[in-house]
């Protein structure tokens, strides 16, 4: 078991969980080890680029692109998080320049760029790329160690649901931070590997998604990552998703989503989880944590 990818403590050999792809059925099992100092959790075994290739399926949702129906349900869910989550420090600020990382396929971006934002993007998926591009993002296939950014370039970088996909989410964060100018913010939004469902489901929590996700955060883990990267003490705070809990219960009750990504019925289950968000609140609010962590860190 290697360190923390955080904070590079020494991990528990016994992991916190065990569990498997429930998303896209992909095969091999996981485990997340527990760091005994910022509580980060550390997905094993290592996986390759190229190995984790096939846990990204065409019908990945960020990837992918969607049905009318979908696209409006998934656009006012989206609204929703940037109202709640990290993305809506931005409405704060004047319009700049702001580079999404993970863009996908750019509907983040998209809703920036009508809010007068100029938005690059970088996300691994080619075909995820040219979505983007489409929907007014200028996106480029690769990652944070493919492309090369401009130093002191824009107003924000922002991770949504991005930075617990990497490998090494303290260097993401440093080149990021440097090619922010004075100034500017980074903004995290990541599940909360510290909340309540995640407790209470184990491998069944939806927003657990081996292997997809490498490292899992705590607000006190981002805080931390967000500062060994020279960022200035970051804000967090905590939101419950549209997904999290009747995704959960369908692990937990199927193994898997009764109404999957890419499928035609998807708006069925997003409305479904609409309907399940008022219980989502008081299940997470009465049990101590909400799912989703956002944090904005400015440079110093
Ligand atoms: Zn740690």
């Amino acid at each position: 078991v290697p360190d923390c990818l955080v904070c590079s403590t020494a991990l528990p050999q016994v992991p916190t969980l065990r569990g498997k792809d429930l998303l896209h059925g992909g095969p091999g099992e996981f485990t997340v080890h527990e760091c005994p100092r910022c509580g980060a959790g550390t997905t094993q075994p290592p996986l390759t680029p190229a190995e984790l290739h096939p846990y990204y399926p065409d019908t990945y949702g960020p990837h992918s692109s969607n049905n009318r129906l979908v696209h409006h349900m998934s656009a006012a869910l989206l609204r929703r998080e940037c109202r709640v989550g990290a993305v809506g420090a931005l409405r704060r600020t004047p319009q700049g320049r702001a580079l999404d990382v993970g863009c996908g396929s750019g509907d983040l971006g998209a809703l920036l760029v009508d809010h007068g934002w100029a938005v690059d993007g970088i996300d691994p998926s080619a075909a995820a790329v040219e979505r983007a591009i489409a929907q007014g993002v200028k996106a480029v296939e690769g990652t944070l160690d493919t492309v090369e950014l401009e130093p002191a370039t824009y107003h924000a970088v922002i991770f949504h649901h991005s930075l617990e996909h990497v490998d090494d989410p303290v260097r993401s964060l440093q080149l990021a931070a440097k090619a922010l100018r004075p100034g500017g913010s980074v903004l995290v939004t990541a599940p909360n590997f510290g909340c309540w469902a995640r407790r209470r489901f184990g491998p069944a929590w939806f927003h657990l998604d081996l292997p997809r996700h490498r490292v899992h955060f705590t607000a006190e883990s981002l805080r931390l990552a967000l500062q060994q990267a020279g960022l200035g003490t970051a804000r967090t705070w905590t939101s419950t998703s549209t997904t999290g809990l009747l995704g959960s219960v369908q692990y937990r009750l199927a193994g898997g989503l009764a109404v999957g990504e890419g499928d035609r019925r998807e708006a069925l289950g997003q409305a479904a989880a609409l309907a399940f968000l008022p219980g989502a609140w008081v299940e997470q609010r009465l049990g101590g944590g909400h799912d989703f962590l956002h944090a904005v860190a400015r440079t110093s």
